[in-house]
């Protein structure tokens, strides 16, 4: 079975009232490690966007700005997603010991193994 990267292109939707978390969200190469962290972080998040949109009605604020907690929740994933994708570039490019093997060449070619699903 392919272990590819795969992102959703939305993670969330207030209108039609759902969200994803975890690997319906976000999923990554196996050798990176960041699934579990990811799982828990983005379910902690999604929660807190929950009860603070759906039940409180309230905003989360930083310093910076006001900004909604499901905007929070989207923009971890956003983020996430795409460190992830510059580190796995990093270190496949690491790789050249075998350059004739198919594995690595589609690994070597950018973004290759990236699926973006549609909800
Ligand atoms: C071989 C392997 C090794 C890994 N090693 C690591 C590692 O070392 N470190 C790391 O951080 N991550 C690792 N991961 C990734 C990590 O396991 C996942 O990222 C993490 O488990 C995702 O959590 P999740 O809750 O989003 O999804 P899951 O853990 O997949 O949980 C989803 C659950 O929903 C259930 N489900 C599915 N459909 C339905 C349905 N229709 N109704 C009811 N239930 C349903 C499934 O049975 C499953 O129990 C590894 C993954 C694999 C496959």
């Amino acid at each position: 079975m392919p272990a590819n990267s795969t992102r959703l292109s939305q993670f969330a939707s207030y209108e039609n009232q759902w969200m994803a978390i975890g690997d319906s969200a976000i999923s990554f190469d196996p050798l990176s490690s960041q699934g579990m962290l990811t799982a828990l972080y983005s379910a902690k998040l999604g929660a807190e966007a929950i009860f603070f949109q759906y039940f409180n009605g309230k905003e989360i604020t930083n310093k910076e700005n006001r900004i909604l907690p499901l905007e929070v929740f989207q923009q971890y994933l956003e983020n996430t997603f795409n460190k992830y994708m510059r580190e796995k570039e990093f270190f496949y490019n690491k790789e050249r010991r075998w350059n004739n093997e198919v594995f690595w060449k589609r690994r070597h070619e950018n973004q290759s193994y990236l699926n973006i699903a549609d909800d």
